[in-house]
């Protein structure tokens, strides 16, 4: 019992691990998942404000007009347009539109988005969406990025802000907005289309087949510990000669049906007897037969018992005890006649003896409950009652008469 207990704690505490490394191994990755995503988003954010200063440091770069690249209407520039000859009319492209231009370039290329945006935008196709004005008011009071997943059509997007404070070549266009430099005026949203996948299912079935083979281990290991304790139990009570509880496991009983006696003022009965002249039967026929010996009358006292209650036991040599509880000193009598008639009709040949085959001398001593005799002395009385069956002429029941 005690072992199975131990084999629940080791399976409750194995379940306990593998769910904790499941779940700190989860979070790692889910950590991990937003690192990389921020990162990336960052150093696309850095491209995109490194290319802005490189043209605003420029005052703007003119680049030829033709159908996609039409001039700024939100550019306040007298030399936005220069016509160079009939052939090729140049425009200025300032760090806005510079953005927007790059910006349909990677969807294409890359699926990258990048959006500029603000809160008092120029251009009305910089208005900040929900999330955007939302992540702009938070940069205003102070936040230095945001980022968050996003789900669209079952795909996982990473979308990535962060603050576009004014330089001084941001001035030169948007000082007339009221902008001072290093502040805020307005910001670039990264949106990433790969996301580092978590490994969810590897994760999962990893965990589920390690759990599964440290349980099997731990049952395993834990049946063949119980059996080992169950056998090691049974060897510290039980005779390994006669396979009947032995000496120390008779004392615990005694002291069980004892304290029941006492409780229920019912009588206890003990017979003690030992086989008659064991001695020579050993010297006439060797101690491999003596042992067979042994085992036999153990095997008849055994099956001379009748209720579940009684309880035999070799006490020692080749000496036993039985314990009838509830039965009168007359009742146990006439269990140790019946002892004592079952092992003399085994006829077991013994010519040293003069009976002729192997017989038993029994003692028997009862209490009832109400005397205060201890287990003691009444294992005393009836090894007393024994002796006097032997003083007598063996081959018979004595019983304790005080
Ligand atoms: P009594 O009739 O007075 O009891 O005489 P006895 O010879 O039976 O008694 P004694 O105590 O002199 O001898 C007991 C013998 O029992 C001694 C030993 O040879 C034998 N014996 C004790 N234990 C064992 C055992 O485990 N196996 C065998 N073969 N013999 C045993
Ligand atoms: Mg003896
Ligand atoms: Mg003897």
């Amino acid at each position: 019992m005690e072992i199975k207990k131990h084999i629940i704690c080791a399976i409750s505490a194995w379940i306990v691990l593998v769910t904790s490394s499941f779940t700190l191994n989860y979070t790692k990755a889910v950590k991990e998942q937003r690192r990389i995503a921020t990162k990336t988003a960052k150093s696309v954010f850095d491209i995109i404000i490194t290319t802005r200063l490189w043209n605003a440091s420029h005052g703007g770069v003119y680049v030829a007009v033709d159908e996609k690249t039409q001039p700024n209407k939100y550019l306040k520039d007298p030399r936005r347009d220069i016509k160079v000859n009939d052939k090729l009319k140049l425009t200025k492209i300032n760090p806005a539109f510079m953005t927007r231009q790059i910006s349909e370039f990677a969807q294409k290329k890359e699926g990258i988005l990048f959006h500029i945006t603000g809160l008092k935008p120029i251009n009305p196709q910089n208005n900040p969406n929900e999330l955007e004005e939302q992540f702009l008011k938070e940069f205003e009071k102070g936040a230095k990025e945001r980022g968050i997943f996003l789900k669209n059509e079952g795909k996982t997007y990473y979308f990535y802000m962060s603050p576009l404070k004014a330089k001084k070549e941001c001035l030169k266009c948007h000082a007339w907005q009221g902008y001072k430099e290093d502040d805020i005026i307005g910001s670039i949203s990264v949106t990433l289309p790969f996301v580092m996948r978590i490994p969810f299912a590897h994760l999962l079935i990893g965990h589920i087949i390690i759990g599964i083979f440290g349980l099997c281990g731990i049952i395993i290991a834990g049946n063949k510990l119980n059996n080992a304790y169950n056998t090691l139990k049974k060897q510290a009570v039980i005779d390994p000669l006669t396979l009947l509880p032995n000496r120390r496991s008779l004392f615990e009983h005694l002291s069980i049906e004892y304290r029941n006696c006492q409780r229920y003022n019912q009588p206890l009965s003990i017979i003690m007897f030992d086989i008659d002249n064991f001695k020579t039967y050993n010297d006439t026929y060797g101690h491999v037969k003596g042992d067979e010996c042994l085992k036999k009358v153990a095997q008849t006292i055994k099956e001379s018992l009748k209720r579940p209650g009684d309880f035999c036991a070799r006490y020692g040599g080749e000496e036993f005890v039985v314990l009838l509880p509830d039965t009168s000193l007359e009742g146990a009598l006439h269990v140790a006649e019946r002892i004592r008639l079952n092992v003399k009709n085994l006829e077991i040949p013994h010519k040293k003896s003069p009976t002729q085959s192997v017989t038993l001398s029994l003692g028997v001593a009862t209490t009832d409950g109400n005397t205060a005799i201890s287990q003691d002395e009444l294992i005393k009385c009836a090894d007393i009652a024994l002796y006097q069956a032997k003083q007598r002429g063996k081959d018979q029941v004595q019983a304790y008469k005080t």
